[in-house]
């Protein structure tokens, strides 16, 4: 493989379980190798799944300002928005915080478990490339630190109860981290070649 910084080229392929490369010129992390990392993308995919369920279907935060309380779970916002006049903002929250990084789990649900099962598509190749493709395009890192830092300003002027979705949602957030971290492209594309060559074999 080739340091995806400098392109200094390496062979890759004496490493044992466990053990990490990285690239002696820049010092870029190049690929670890380890035995479990699809049964670990399995189980983020299905804990992160579940944790935004959570996230959507109960109350994220209630605002309770001169006698007035209003409770609002994740969809409720989005619909709030589009209702307010601000459809561009409903769709973005929509698709890069809920819809995208759920597709993104989804399918790395699918295909860690037909790897995991030793099954080879050939839809698993176009695929993978699109959630490599969608994973730089989802914002739930960036949506939960943005929420704290508003909560913060909010704070002042109303008295805000954070609901069960709120956790349910930050659960989430580090969830999806973990399972984009425990992601090894290279590890990844090998399994799929070696996938495909026992089919073609048997
Ligand atoms: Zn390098």
């Amino acid at each position: 493989m080739a340091c995806p910084s400098c392109d200094l080229l390496y062979d890759v392929a004496g490493l044992r379980d466990g053990e990490k490369a990285s690239c002696s010129r820049c010092g870029d992390f190049l690929t670890r190798m380890r035995s479990d990392g699809f049964i670990k993308l399995q189980s983020y995919a299905i804990a992160g799944l579940v944790s935004l369920m959570i996230g959507c279907a109960f109350p994220f935060l209630s605002f309770k300002s001169s006698g007035l309380e209003s409770v609002m779970t994740l969809p409720q916002m989005v619909i709030q928005l589009y209702e307010q006049g601000r459809p561009d903002l409903a769709f973005l929250v929509a698709a890069f915080i809920i819809a995208l990084p759920a597709a993104v789990l989804v399918l790395l649900l699918v295909l860690s478990t037909c790897i995991i099962r030793q099954r080879y598509y050939a839809w698993m190749v176009p695929v993978t490339r699109l959630v490599f493709h969608m994973q730089s395009w989802s914002m739930v890192e960036v949506f939960f630190i943005g929420v704290l830092v508003s909560l913060v300003k909010i704070g002042h002027m109303a008295t805000v109860v954070i609901g069960l979705s709120f956790w349910g949602y930050g659960a989430f957030s580090v969830l999806f981290i973990f399972a984009i971290a425990s992601l090894d492209r290279l590890q990844y594309w090998n399994e799929l070649d070696r996938l495909a060559g026992l089919q073609h074999a048997g």
